[in-house]
């Protein structure tokens, strides 16, 4: 028994399935997770010793790599401080200047401390402002876990959505209309249908939570201009894509500007921060200035915002080198799993690949991908020394610590993989 495997049996005494997110269980993979030790750059070491190079980056925000050591500095000084004030700090307006700077749509911002908090109320928002109370999603986007977004469709009826997890009351589902993504239609025949009642459509401008599916060409601007037309808002939860695609997200990257955005992840430099904002007039409705209620003992936390300043600094100062580097690192892991049959999805850094003889475009083309040769994969991965993520339906990371050798080594093991 490994020191992982003893650490594993013991928390699963105390915690549900021995851990605080279920993907961390690796039960897609068929295996006990590995605990960590720490984590340096590209780099990812386990308590039995071994090491590993890390294409998951804690799911997302380490772009710069694990503990960069102008973010660590920082936050250590900061620390010093006091970790904490519940009270206004002008930590919160310099990370707000440097999200609108790179995201000049996010007029005004409210900060949180997770995902799952900033989509929430990014809903609550558009619902406050338009009045109105359903929403439409897309099967297969993730947008954290509150009550209303985790819904799948239900049999039959395209309208019809079911709650996706215990302990949601049924009568949530009324209020969640689900398309797909991809498909325009779906959404058309719901705008018909309840376009009168819809405050908002949320959407992953670049889907990364069914594997990576990028938005078809015109999908984001069909969005854009179906919600004008029904006077509902769209939402981008960008909490993957912020940064990752470009200082401006995907919003800049496609050049499709939403009413409200959510970031999370990097936006927090590796520390519990997320953000939701947009226009002025909309975010206006939020209390105190509003009557849409929300708010947090730890939101715009100094340490967290500390985190999020330097790594959004860092990202400012170099943006051209890190995105292209970042890009073309990518292009070579592509490159080498197309080489040995594997289809691949990527923009940039974000990336997976898939167990499948057709392209991946929409939900069900994700489903019908063949998860034990994934999981065989993994394993492979894993056994050599690289670390991606434990299920076939989450994205690979490239950090910029990854260098090139790091690069090329891992396209090495990728290319033997099946020999
Ligand atoms: C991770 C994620 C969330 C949830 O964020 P948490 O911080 O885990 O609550 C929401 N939306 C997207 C697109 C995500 O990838």
């Amino acid at each position: 028994m490994t020191k992982s495997d003893e650490l594993f049996k013991k928390a699963q005494n105390y915690m549900p399935g021995g851990v605080n997110s279920p993907v961390r269980a690796f039960r897609a993979v068929k295996k006990t997770p590995f605990f960590v030790k720490k984590a340096k750059g590209a780099y990812i070491f386990d308590v039995d010793g071994n090491k590993y190079i890390d294409y998951v980056c804690s799911w997302g925000p380490q772009i710069l790599g694990h503990a960069h050591p102008r973010v660590i500095e920082a936050v250590k000084k900061a620390c010093d401080n006091g970790l904490t004030y519940g009270a206004p700090t002008e930590k919160e307006t310099i990370l707000a200047e440097l999200i609108k700077k790179c995201a000049p749509s996010m007029e005004m911002i409210r900060l949180v401390n997770s995902g799952t908090e900033a989509t929430m109320s990014a809903i609550r928002v558009a619902r406050g402002f338009t009045k109105r109370d359903k929403i439409i999603k897309f099967t297969g986007c993730y947008h954290g876990h509150s009550d209303g977004l985790l819904m799948k469709a239900g049999s039959g009826l395209l309208t019809n959505s079911i709650p996706n997890s215990g302990g949601i009351p049924k009568d949530y589902a009324k209020y969640t209309l689900l398309a797909n993504y991809n498909d325009k239609n779906s959404v058309k025949e719901l705008m018909k249908l309840h376009g009168k009642d819809v405050a908002c459509i949320i959407v992953e401008p670049v889907a990364a939570n069914m594997g990576v599916v990028l938005p078809q060409y015109g999908f984001l601007e069909f969005l854009r201009k179906i919600t004008e037309e029904y006077g509902a808002l769209l939402i981008f939860d960008e909490v993957i894509t912020g940064f990752r695609l470009s200082l401006g997200g995907a919003q800049e990257y496609y050049n499709v500007i939403p009413d409200l955005t959510t970031f999370g992840k990097i936006a927090g430099g590796g520390m519990p921060l997320a953000v939701y904002g947009g226009k002025k007039e909309i975010m206006s409705k939020v209390a105190p200035l509003g009557n849409v209620y929300q708010a947090g003992t730890l939101s715009g936390n100094p340490i967290a915002t500390t985190a999020g300043i330097e790594t959004l600094k860092i990202l400012i100062e170099n943006k051209e080198e890190i995105y292209s580097e970042l890009d073309k690192k990518g292009a070579i892991l592509e490159e080498a799993y197309n080489k040995i049959g594997l289809k691949t999805n990527r923009v940039g850094s974000l990336m997976s690949v898939f167990f499948s003889e057709k392209p991946i475009n929409k939900y069900e083309d994700s489903l019908a991908c063949n998860v034990e040769k994934f999981a065989d994969y993994f394993n492979y991965m894993l056994n050599n020394g690289i670390y991606v993520a434990p299920s076939q339906f989450e994205a690979m990371f490239i950090s910029f610590a990854h260098t090139t050798d790091i690069i090329k080594h891992t396209a090495e093991i990728i290319s033997k993989y099946g020999n």
